[in-house]
């Protein structure tokens, strides 16, 4: 029996996405200031991957925690059915005027699932209530990551986390634009992403029964940091359209300032901007558990018109008064320190780091968008083979990183770099590195 203890005492948790024994390093976390956390035994670990990709701004920000201790003392959770209050008004109309006007209303929720939660029912409803009820269908990418309830796990499809389930979700999916194992074997662009004809036939004829699609624009995160031409997005975004289908970007990872711009969608043409927006994770920097969905003005309106059209959906922290000031606090660093401006010297470090490590032997892709940076292991650069599961050398290079006090987090047979934003030149440059080094020492290749 695996002998499960922590501080000299059974440990009475379930950890989330962990095998039983772990893999890798585990220790008890004592605290976290930017870029770093210290762990009980005084090692100090630069969070390369911003505690699951939430942390933009860095732990324990002094703007956020002055934010939230002073909202603390005013107010705390309170229904907002049908009340609200001056922080979820605030952040309402900052996040209306930041997305660019396209969203005309925001509902509240607490994290990335919930949000995504949030966009499936109301495309349902809002094509019910249009008088188009056969529309039920989502249609959703191979590879989409959308969290881990169960409608959110019906339009995902990341292998490793949901083949656990006997679960046959209703949903059409487009292959994966996955270039570098493209499915049809071809090249981008000269491809004119034929990955999505199947799409196309789908479409044609099932189109009528679909109410959205939904998608991770630009990055793949799960899926393994997976960068796709912004080609695919549009291709797929314009079949949507076309057929009557309603655009749901989930950008509760690339939103924010993760991927470049403020969010990921701005480097499309307005005509192909989402009907409802998904945010989490960055929207209060980590600082506090928080969702947003937004909502055009045309979603919204068939809601309108007494308790037969309401939205019968809710959570009990919706519109949590600390986490929207805190969210409020968030976007006002944004516009005053320039964060997406100061960003581009990172991106650029990122940017550096692909040639040292494209020409490892046990490295198939370096893959870099924004602020995400990620590596594809192979066994064998030709073949692509995959490193077998059993034999994962992911967490042996994040064991030896952690030694040398970088935190890593391998996906499946990637490891990436998600930084905080306020990481220094210095902190980046030393966590590629550790990377370079414990890869350098890996030697249990599958043969
Ligand atoms: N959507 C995307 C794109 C995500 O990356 C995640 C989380 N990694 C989620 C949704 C779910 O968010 P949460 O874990 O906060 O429920």
């Amino acid at each position: 029996m695996f002998d499960d203890v922590f501080l000299g005492r059974p440990n009475p948790m379930w950890h989330p996405f962990t095998s039983v024994p772990p893999l890798g390093p585990r220790e008890v976390l004592a605290r976290a200031k930017g870029a770093y956390v210290y762990t009980e035994s005084g090692h100090k670990l630069f969070d390369a991957v911003s505690s699951w990709w939430c942390q933009s701004l860095g732990h324990c920000h002094p703007r956020l925690l002055r934010a939230f201790t002073d909202q603390a003392q005013i107010m705390d959770q309170v229904v907002v059915a049908p009340h609200t209050h001056r922080p979820a008004l605030e952040l309402g109309e900052k996040l209306l005027q930041i997305t660019g006007k396209q969203f005309s209303r925001v509902f509240y929720s607490d994290n990335g699932s919930t949000a995504v939660e949030t966009a499936l029912k109301m495309a349902l409803q809002f094509h019910k209530l249009k008088g188009q009820p056969q529309r039920k269908t989502f249609v959703a990418m191979e590879r989409g990551y959308h969290g881990d309830t169960l409608g959110a796990v019906s339009v995902s499809h990341v292998g490793e986390f949901h083949d656990s389930l006997p679960f046959e979700p209703r949903v059409l999916r487009a292959k994966a634009p996955y270039c570098y194992r493209c499915p049809e074997n071809l090249t981008f662009p000269s491809c004119e992403v034929a990955c999505l004809n199947s799409a196309e036939t789908f479409f044609a004829e099932k189109g009528h029964e679909v109410a959205a699609l939904i998608v991770e624009p630009l990055v793949l995160g799960a899926a393994g940091m997976i960068s796709y031409p912004n080609a695919y997005l549009e291709k797929l975004v314009r079949l949507a359209r076309k057929h009557g289908a309603l655009v749901i970007f989930d950008e509760v990872f690339t939103g924010l300032g993760r991927v470049g711009p403020l969010f990921a969608y701005h480097e499309l043409d307005r005509a192909l901007w989402p009907d409802l927006l998904c945010l989490s994770k960055g929207l209060t920097s980590g600082f506090l558990p928080f969702a947003a969905t937004l909502a055009t003005q045309e979603i919204y309106e068939p809601f309108v018109g007494g308790p037969a059209r309401a939205f019968f959906h809710g959570h009990t922290f919706t519109a949590n008064p600390t986490a929207c000031r805190v969210a409020l606090e968030v976007l006002k660093i944004f516009d005053e320190e320039k964060v997406l401006e100061g960003n581009q010297k990172l991106i650029q470090l990122m940017a550096e780091q692909k040639p040292r490590f494209e020409k490892l032997a046990h490295v198939g892709e370096v893959r870099h968008r924004g602020l995400v940076w990620a590596l594809e292991m192979v066994n064998d650069k030709t073949t692509k083979s995959v490193p077998s599961p059993a034999n994962g050398p992911g967490w042996r290079i994040a064991s030896r990183a952690w030694a040398d006090g970088v935190w890593f987090r391998p996906l499946h047979q990637m490891i990436y770099l998600t930084p905080p934003f306020c990481s220094t030149a210095e902190d980046l440059s030393q966590a590629f590195n550790v990377l370079l080094s414990a890869l350098q020492k890996e030697t249990q290749w599958d043969k």
